[in-house]
């Protein structure tokens, strides 16, 4: 995948730790901005929605049988199994969005975060800490969508999902809403102005000012 114009983001956290927060409000900031193409990915899953959730929206709901036939197919950019379940990006949507010049956040476990770095290591890959234990707990219980049963287990991975915190090129830490929301912009307006991202955006600017510089 040569000279994609958009950038590609990983979004890794505990389970509560405020990925999908984070990626609300940052969407919900720049959403009549055109200056500011930025997309989420709707990734697959077999884990029942919860309340609220909307199938194509936050995510595509499917079988255990068609999750598997769309492995075989290919389909899938990277997948993973997070808490029994299977989760998975598409690669086509991905691809295509990248091209178009947008950026795109994936909301992703550990596991899948390895293989899209495989892919492309161009990707700037950010891991989300809560500022402790006890607030995470809180805050899964704040949210009120998922059973007792179903917190626990997610509380017991969360220390398994926060020691890959090292694989991570950035760690944001959770605490004040604002001002994490303010250091994941900073870090978008970073790797839209590296280089060669710049390069490939101003071709014209580009050519008038230094001419063919290739
Ligand atoms: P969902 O996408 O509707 O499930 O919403 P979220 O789980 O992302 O957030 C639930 C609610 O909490 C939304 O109304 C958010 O605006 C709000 N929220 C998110 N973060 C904060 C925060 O740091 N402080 C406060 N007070 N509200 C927040
Ligand atoms: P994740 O997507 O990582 O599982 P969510 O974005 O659903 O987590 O956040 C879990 C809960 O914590 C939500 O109810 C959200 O409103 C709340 N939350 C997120 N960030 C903060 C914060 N900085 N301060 C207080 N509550 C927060
Ligand atoms: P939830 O059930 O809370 O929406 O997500 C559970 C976990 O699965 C989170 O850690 C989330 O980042 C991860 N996840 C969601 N979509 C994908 C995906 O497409 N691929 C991978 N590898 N993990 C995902």
């Amino acid at each position: 995948m040569a000279s994609l114009l958009g950038n590609l983001f990983i979004l890794a956290a505990p389970s509560g730790a405020g990925k999908s927060s984070l990626i609300k409000a940052l969407l919900e900031k720049h959403d009549d901005c055109p200056d500011y193409p930025l997309q989420v990915s709707v990734s697959h899953t077999t884990r029942k929605p919860r309340p609220g959730e909307v199938d194509g929206v936050h995510y595509h709901f499917v079988s255990r049988e068609q999750f598997e036939t769309l492995i075989e197919q290919g389909v899938f950019f990277e997948y993973a199994e997070v808490f029994g379940n299977y989760y998975g990006t598409s690669r086509v949507t991905i691809e295509q969005t990248l091209h178009r010049g947008i950026d795109v956040f994936l909301d992703i476990d550990w596991q899948g975060a390895r293989q899209v770095k495989k892919i492309l290591p161009d990707t700037c890959s950010i891991f989300i800490l809560p500022p402790s234990i006890q607030t995470l707990r809180e805050r899964l219980s704040k949210r009120g969508q998922d059973s007792d049963d179903v917190i626990e287990s997610r509380m017991n991975e969360a220390v398994a999902e926060m020691s890959h915190f090292g694989e991570f090129d950035y760690v944001l830490i959770n605490d004040d809403f604002s001002t994490a929301l303010s250091e994941l912009e900073a870090l978008v307006c970073t790797q839209r102005l590296r280089t060669k991202k710049q390069a490939l955006r101003n071709v014209d600017l580009l050519s008038q000012l230094v001419g063919n510089h290739n």
